[in-house]
């Protein structure tokens, strides 16, 4: 069960930049007012070692 958001188990969408913290869309939304500091998972620009660290299952070519 490695990937889940913190607020309500929910499918993540995005991981919080410096943490292990996943996030869905709807609670990055209402928990940060600036979701610029959040890292999209799944976009190539994500870094793949950071994921990596969090998510031992790869889900991320
Ligand atoms: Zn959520």
């Amino acid at each position: 069960m490695p990937r889940k958001c913190v607020v309500c188990d929910g499918e993540p969408e995005f991981l919080i930049k410096g943490t292990n913290d996943l996030y869905c869309k709807g609670c990055a939304e209402e928990s940060f007012a600036d979701i610029s500091y959040l890292e999209k998972i799944g976009e190539q620009k994500t870094s793949e070692d950071e994921i990596d660290q969090l998510i031992e299952e790869k889900q991320i070519e």
